[in-house]
């Protein structure tokens, strides 16, 4: 079967990379989750000090993207997981810190460019999944399939809530769902590439459906894409 691109956008926490990584792995395609790319970059910055409540370094977070390391590798336990500098920081970049300033990192024009650049370069040889808000609009205009997914801003705070408390960290559900409506707002309407649904994309909203349900329903896109 030939090797196509596969754009996923849409809302924080749908199941994008959830969706994003069983279709790769079915598929036997690479699977990128650009916005684990903007969340390192965040990490980064807080670890720096070029990022706190009280001040917000833009210069240096520019320069700092200029030379960061981004690698998606397999780690010990056999998943593709994100390494920075040489690190993995899978979890790390999943905290409430950084949820509560990636958008506004990702917001910065210079930043986008350089990650955007980079994952141009990872899907040159198709055979790819990629996931974040941008993907089918501007990082592949000319996906042969894209898929816009969405559900409701309650579900999603729930799912995200779940998998918080999962991995140890136990937050206030309220803020949860403040922080996905806040990056649902910020990531519509920054200037620079705001997350819209490309004309052309399918959309998923799984609200009411299960993850296999989800799954049966896009190989089936896949395939007739496949087909043209
Ligand atoms: O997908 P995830 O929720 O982990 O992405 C974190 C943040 O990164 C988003 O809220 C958004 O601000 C930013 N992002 C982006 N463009 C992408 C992927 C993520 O602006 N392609």
């Amino acid at each position: 079967m030939k090797k196509i691109i596969i754009a996923i956008d849409g809302h924080s926490s749908t199941g994008k990379s959830t969706l994003a990584k069983q279709l790769a792995a079915s598929l036997n395609y690479i699977h990128v989750d650009s916005g684990a790319m903007y969340r390192a970059v965040t990490l980064f910055g807080l670890k720096e000090g070029l990022i706190s409540e009280t001040h917000f370094d833009v210069n240096a977070l520019i320069s700092a993207v200029q030379t960061l390391q981004m690698e998606f590798k397999t780690n010990e336990n056999q998943t593709t997981a994100l390494f920075l500098n040489g690190s993995e920081v899978s979890s790390e970049i999943r905290s409430m810190t950084v949820s509560n300033f990636v958008s506004q990192v990702a917001a910065i024009p210079e930043i986008r460019i350089r990650l955007v650049e980079a994952q141009r370069q990872m899907g040159a040889k198709k055979g790819i999944v990629m996931d974040g808000r941008d993907i089918g609009t501007v990082v592949f205009p000319n996906a042969e399939l894209k898929i816009f997914m969405t559900a409701s801003a309650e579900t999603r705070a729930k799912r995200r809530f779940e998998e918080l408390f999962k991995n140890g960290q136990h937050v206030d559900y309220d803020a949860v769902l403040a922080n996905i409506k806040s990056r649902d707002f910020k990531d519509s309407t920054r200037k620079k590439s705001p997350l819209k649904q490309a004309k052309d994309a399918l959309v998923l909203d799984n609200s009411a459906l299960t993850q296999s349900e989800q799954f049966d329903l896009v190989l089936g896109w896949i395939n007739a894409k496949c087909q043209e």
